[in-house]
């Protein structure tokens, strides 16, 4: 079975977000960029199955600028075997992420997508469950344990209530929660092997897709400062102020 995981470069997680002068968006210039953290716990899960006989390849695809081919190094480095990027300088919103994805899937014919549950710079949280939609797919969302057995992935799902256990059958998309996996470092031998590796070039129009905006940002403020918190002495004197000054009791 071949597996395919889209990765998305983002802003590092350990970053704060500044917010352009202008108030256009985030500031992107010469900041730290890295793999999406939860496409790190993708990678990690493919490279989990390849270990254990339940896949054969992995393939990584990221759809973004020249500089997306680093965090497909990244996956590469990390185990994946050959990597797709899809050029375009355009900021491409999930709707057409899922469409050029769904390109991607009828070329590859993956057994199994993974994808992360969502990409930390829009949250958007919807990439996985449109790319099904548009497949025909059987989905598993919040994945926080994957098995794979015959043609069926079975797949526990974080959900409000508390885990939810879905029998899919393969051809799957599975997203990723955080508990799924803890995510390997790429070794030094492995960051050097990975760039002999293949990494082969797309562009949206080769999956008939046009990447339009169908959103239209208006404004981006940074969120307003913490208030500092009080102490309290007692409980009593707790139970005062939720009462008497915050009104929540
Ligand atoms: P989102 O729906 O934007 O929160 O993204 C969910 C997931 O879709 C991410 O964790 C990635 O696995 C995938 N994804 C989103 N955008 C891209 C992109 N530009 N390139 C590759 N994968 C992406």
């Amino acid at each position: 079975m071949k597996v395919l995981v889209p990765v998305k470069r983002v802003i590092d997680a350990n970053v704060k977000p500044r917010v352009k002068a202008d108030g256009s968006g985030v500031e992107l210039a010469n900041v730290k960029m890295a793999m999406n953290p939860f496409d790190e716990i993708a990678v990690e899960e493919a490279i989990r199955l390849k270990e254990a006989g339940k896949a054969e390849e992995i393939v990584a695809v990221s759809i973004g600028p020249a500089q997306a081919q680093e965090t497909l190094r990244t996956a590469l480095a990390m185990g994946a075997d050959r990597a797709i990027l899809v050029k375009t300088e355009e900021m491409v919103e999930p709707l057409d992420v899922a469409k050029i994805l769904k390109g991607v899937a009828e070329e590859e014919k993956p057994g199994l997508i993974i994808l992360g549950k969502q990409a930390i710079d829009d949250d958007s949280n919807q990439t996985g469950q449109m790319l099904a939609a548009l497949l025909g797919w059987a989905q598993g969302t919040f994945a926080s344990k994957v098995e794979i057995e015959g043609e069926t992935a079975t797949v526990t799902r974080e959900v409000d209530g508390g885990l939810q256990v879905v029998a899919l059958k393969l051809p799957a998309v599975v997203t990723t929660d955080l508990r799924l996996n803890q995510p390997r470092y790429a070794s030094l031998p492995n960051i050097m092997k990975a760039k002999k590796k293949p990494l082969g070039e797309k562009s949206p129009a080769d999956y008939g897709v046009e990447v339009r905006a169908r959103l239209k940002v208006l404004k981006t403020e940074e969120p307003a400062g913490r208030k500092a918190g009080v102490k309290v002495k007692d409980v009593a004197e707790l139970v005062d102020k939720l009462k008497n000054e915050a009104g929540v009791l």
